[in-house]
């Protein structure tokens, strides 16, 4: 044992004492003895561990006082505030996994909240006084808005292309294009969850190519669904083609057997007016007849993570019926959020209601002008950090229209005194991080993304950048 570990052994004051000191009584008072004194043997091994590597430096006794209660404050401060925090998305990319995908719209906070904090009919027939389902509330408004016969809903789009597996194709075989066997970030990847659902995967067809014949030729007496999948996140481009939906359809139903299209995004608007040509649309499949179509809730539908499954009400019924859906379903919070949600669209109060929507329909002109707004409130020529306004792309992201991006305005930063990816680090840890794009040697911030009541806090955090650079 070195010199100064067999100091700090003998002069470290009892933890009885400690947890006493007028510094940790606020700190048990917060929360709990037991906690504080949890917290309080970390941070003393931490330090003798400190000690004995080399890494700390001699103590005096005070000194040691000090440490040990500073770091017992800040250990404390961390632990007593949720890790989950929100962030400014200033990337620009408009559903990003990592940053939870769609932010929710007030209604839907509102709804949610008023669901979640008190009792609700939540399964309960109001005029019966009897037992009710708790499909009905994404039901109906999916049915109007989609035109489909019956909805359901589960925890989220890879569930529901489970579910849909396990229900119509289990110990049978599954048609699919070698061009769709896709994955999705974060391992969803068809062929595995088509395996975990007893199902059998037959490729039709080439990864660039598959005509109607090769879909004709595999079917034998094991077939028991044709499966679609929006590549979403990839596109081959050049020599590459696959049978159009009416095409398959026709197919499908001279052989009886059910078509199901997994559109990934579920887009409800029509994104082309945006420059976005290749967004399936869910009410075109239904509208065309398939047996089910299933998509996510919370990519561009800009709901909460779920997954609907619409279709035709002898395939949804059937899918219902599957004990799995129990463990699958959603809580009465995702309800309350997608019912607001879909009450949106019903009616048509989407571009002004739903966040990621609203932020798809944001003009250049106006994200240009709240950039110089905060470029402008920045010390007029400043050699130690240059903005530039630039033009640029936000990204769809979430898997959805790899392709397409949306013309933004760019604040471009730039420092002859800090690295762009040291400024991109300085403005992650800022108490309310803000996350953004490193693209050669700048920092950019694309506004689209970033709630117009937070551009205030992306000024501040640019202004503490400036006075840190100087
Ligand atoms: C995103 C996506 C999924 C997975 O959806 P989650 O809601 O993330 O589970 C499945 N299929 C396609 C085509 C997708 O784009």
């Amino acid at each position: 044992m070195n010199k100064s570990l067999s100091h700090l052994r003998r002069n470290i004051p009892s933890v009885d004492k400690i947890l006493e000191s007028s510094e940790v009584l606020p700190l048990v008072a917060l929360s709990s003895r037991t906690f504080v004194l949890d917290l309080l043997r970390q941070v003393l091994n931490n330090i003798r561990q400190e000690l004995s590597d080399g890494i700390a430096k001699e103590f005096t006794d005070s000194d040691i006082q000090a440490l040990v209660l500073t770091k017992l404050g800040e250990e404390f401060r961390r632990w007593i505030q949720p890790l989950l925090r929100r962030v400014i998305n200033a990337t620009g990319v408009l559903l990003h996994t990592n940053f939870g995908r769609a932010p929710l719209s007030q209604e839907a906070q509102r709804h949610l909240t008023e669901i979640a904090t008190h009792y609700s009919n939540l399964e309960f027939d109001l005029a019966r006084g009897t037992r009710g389902k708790r499909d009905i509330y994404a039901d109906r408004l999916l049915r109007q808005i989609l035109g489909c016969e019956q909805a359901i809903v589960v925890n989220n789009n890879a569930a529901a292309v489970f579910l849909v597996l396990n229900t119509l194709a289990e110990n049978g075989e599954v048609l699919i294009s070698r061009g769709e066997l896709i994955e999705i970030g974060d391992s969803f990847r068809i062929p595995d969850i088509l395996r975990k659902s007893g199902a059998i995967l037959r490729e039709v067809g080439t990864t660039n190519k598959t005509n109607l014949l090769d879909y004709q030729e595999a079917i034998n007496e094991r077939t028991k669904l044709i499966l679609r999948v929006h590549p979403s996140n990839f596109r081959i481009v050049g020599f590459s083609s696959r049978p159009d939906l009416p095409e398959l359809l026709r197919l499908a139903e001279t052989v009886s057997i059910p078509l199901v299209e997994d559109l990934g995004s579920g887009c409800l608007v029509n994104l082309s007016p945006f420059g976005i040509a290749d967004e399936p649309n869910p009410k075109a499949s239904i509208d065309a007849g398939v047996a089910a179509i299933c998509f996510s809730g919370d990519k561009l539908l800009g709901g909460p993570q779920s997954g609907v499954i619409a279709g035709k009400a002898e395939f949804v019924q059937k899918i219902r019926r599957n004990p799995l859906f129990r463990a699958l379903r959603v809580d009465k919070l995702t309800l309350a959020a997608l019912e607001a949600t879909l009450l949106s669209y019903l009616k048509d109060r989407q571009a002004l209601e739903i966040p990621l929507i609203r932020m798809i329909h944001l003009s250049t002109e106006s994200i240009e002008k709240r950039a110089k707004a905060i470029v402008e409130k920045l010390p007029a020529i400043d050699s130690q950090l240059v903005c530039h306004i630039i033009d640029g792309f936000s990204m769809i992201g979430g898997g959805s229209t790899p392709n397409y991006g949306l013309p933004t305005k760019l604040i471009s930063l730039r420092s002859p005194r800090l690295s762009a990816s040291k400024i991109e680090y300085q403005l992650r840890m800022s108490e309310l991080p803000i996350l953004t794009r490193v693209e050669k040697d700048s920092v950019l911030v694309d506004l689209r993304t970033v709630f117009p009541e937070d551009d205030a806090r992306v000024e501040e955090a640019l202004m503490k950048l400036l006075n840190a650079i100087q």
